[in-house]
């Protein structure tokens, strides 16, 4: 009966089409378009999404799913989700987010793992007073039963936030922002493996220098994966070489 007064005042509507019914609706989620399962390096076909070891160097991932392509269509839900009805589009982008994985090969990597969603500067935070991907990294959590640890992983301060983001990607920083907080070794050295997640992947120097912190401060020989929502077309392979 609440729901359906709220419902009355406040009508659900698709944040693409404005169409009545569901934050996202049946048609526009068709419009969400599935990556391939591939190598994150050399963007090509990885039928379990493992890196090709060929293709890894000292700081790269392991595994690293990707649900969507990255196009004028999310875009456009990712700039509502960043700076409009935030939960609202968190709450049905963890849905999808969850469908997707379970339908796909990677969910086989989703066991005794550590989910750590990846951190956005306390600048950020408390502009937004949110961490949209600390709540879809719980409720990944509570679907594949995994622990989440959402005050392990920091970001500085710097100039480098979620919104210049792509500009470090791009262009590499010597800087690393990242910096663990909140260890206890004994017990994360439980887990097979640590999931990063995250919203949208470009190079994957961001990943990287999660992974460099994580490596350097648990071992080298620590797996570190990844989910991420979006990727866009591999654009760096038209000016350069892939990295093989
Ligand atoms: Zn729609
Ligand atoms: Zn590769």
């Amino acid at each position: 009966m609440e729901i359906s007064l709220l419902n009355f005042f406040f009508p659900r509507m698709c944040c693409i089409c404005k169409r009545h019914g569901n934050y996202i609706c049946d048609d526009c989620k068709k419009l969400l378009k599935r990556n391939l399962p591939e190598c994150y390096l050399c963007r090509r076909l990885s039928p379990l999404y493992l890196s090709h070891s060929s293709c890894k160097r000292r700081y790269s991932l392991d595994n690293v799913f990707v649900g969507w392509e990255y196009n004028k269509m999310s875009s456009s839900i990712l700039r509502l989700y960043k700076y409009k009805n935030v939960q609202d589009i968190s709450e049905v982008l963890s849905v999808l987010f969850i469908e997707a994985i379970q339908k796909s090969a990677f969910a086989n990597s989703l066991k005794n793992t550590l989910l750590v969603p990846v951190p956005i500067s306390y600048l950020r935070k408390s502009e937004r007073g949110f961490n949209q991907m600390e709540y879809i990294t719980n409720e990944i959590g509570k679907v594949f039963q995994l622990d989440v640890r959402s005050d392990l992983l920091y970001c500085k301060n710097s100039n480098i936030h979620q919104a210049s983001k792509n500009k470090m990607e791009r262009y590499g920083s010597k800087e690393n922002p990242f910096y663990i907080k909140n260890s206890n070794k004994s017990s994360e050295f439980e887990y097979k493996s640590i999931t990063l997640i995250d919203d949208v992947i470009t190079t994957g120097n961001t990943l990287e220098k999660i992974a460099q912190v994580i490596k350097i401060h648990y071992g080298m020989n620590t797996v570190v994966n990844a989910l991420c929502m979006f990727r866009g077309k591999p654009y760096y392979l038209s000016t350069s070489q892939p990295r093989l």
